[in-house]
């Protein structure tokens, strides 16, 4: 059966290995590039013309990396995962851009979500906060509102290589808002590689699967385009299922995510709700053990906790049934509130840089 994908919905991949056939994935090979926990851990999945990056890596030579995320909501932890794989390639050499797309946001999302681009600036500067919170670099950062007119430029050539027939093969559909958005991210991917910025350049861009449509697309356009440009490099990763039994983890969903803006009362309910592969009874499971590989509560340790051992342990002592529910809980709300607390108290002294980032004064 054809697996959907669908950029815009938070699609739920069940099997990996059908979309790495079906859409031309390589698998992810080359964890030795890296020591961060996202290579480690084999978070990283699948890869599109990585070895170009990785001669550039291998010889010091320049490569560049941009991804970006549309300013359409709080942050959680999904996205998160992204910022993870942008420091780790970051920490192989890239020259890096991170993308905070407002217009996209705003007209790529139904009115009810996103009313205004006054509304999608705001989220910007929260989104903003978090990425330089998290350890971006203020020249890291920009939003599509404040690019330059070359950026623009690039859009509307991309606008010309593009027929109705290739977005509807791609996405299904021929929504104009969401066409818009998809000529913005194309610019947003290949505007670094234009004669004012960094010229003709290996460029990778660390995406969760579901956006594979996008880098399809992008790559496709690219071979049409009258500019000299590298064909972009994709690295995908795993995308973390959401907390709840439903399996997704959306914005549009309060309960299914843990989001970067979440208070101690709202971690400890999300925490205590989230679906587990515990047993029926605390005998049984004593007995039987656990099942962390389909338990939301590991997803959260194995996708955020950087320490191997502990999240080895986790594991061990879950299948023993030397570890219970309860008890796990407990250490994955200390985790997250650990973490969020720190990281909230960054990113409140960030809040006036990035809103000279998201309004250019
Ligand atoms: Fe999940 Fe922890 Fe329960 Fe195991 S012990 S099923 S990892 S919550």
């Amino acid at each position: 059966m054809s697996e959907k994908i669908d950029p815009w919905s938070s699609s739920d991949i069940k099997d990996y290995e059908h979309v790495f056939k079906e859409f031309g994935l390589n698998k992810f090979t080359d964890y030795d590039i890296s020591d961060n926990y996202l290579f480690r851990r084999k978070i990283v999945i699948a890869h599109r013309d990585f070895d170009k990056i990785k001669e550039a890596i291998n010889n010091k030579k320049l490569f560049l990396q941009m991804t970006g995320i549309a300013s359409s909501g709080a942050f959680h932890l999904g996205h998160k995962l992204n910022i993870e794989l942008f420091l780790a390639i970051r920490e192989l050499g890239a020259k890096s851009l991170y993308g905070i797309c407002d217009i996209d946001a705003y007209v790529s999302r139904d009115d009810k979500k996103i009313k205004s681009m006054e509304q999608a600036k705001e989220i910007a500067v929260d989104n903003v906060s978090d990425l330089l919170a998290l350890g971006l670099e203020p020249h890291e950062i920009y939003v599509q509102s404040q690019k330059e007119k070359s950026y623009y430029q690039l859009t509307y050539e991309i606008s010309k290589k593009i027929t109705e027939n290739m977005f509807r093969a791609i996405y299904g559909h021929q929504d104009l808002g969401k066409m818009s958005a998809v000529l913005l991210q194309m610019a947003d991917i290949l505007h670094i590689q234009l004669p004012e910025n960094n010229n003709k350049t290996p460029t990778i861009v660390g995406i969760g699967i579901d956006q594979d449509p996008h880098a399809r697309l992008t790559r496709d356009v690219t071979k049409r385009l009258n500019y000299d440009m590298e064909l972009p490099s994709f690295i995908y990763y795993k995308m973390q299922k959401g907390i709840t039994e439903s399996t997704k983890m959306s914005s549009s969903d309060k309960n299914s995510a843990v989001f970067l803006t979440d208070n101690k009362q709202e971690i400890a309910k999300k925490i205590n709700k989230a679906f587990t592969g515990g047993k029926i009874s605390l005998e049984e499971q004593k007995e039987k053990g656990g099942d962390p590989n389909i338990c939301k509560i590991y997803d959260i340790f194995s996708f955020h906790h950087k320490d191997d051992k502990f999240v080895e342990n986790i594991y061990d002592d879950c299948k023993k049934g030397k570890l219970l529910c309860g008890e796990c809980k407990q250490k994955c709300i200390s985790f997250l509130n650990k973490f969020l607390e720190e990281h909230q108290q960054k990113k409140e002294k960030l809040k006036d840089v990035a809103k000279k980032i998201v309004y250019g004064k």
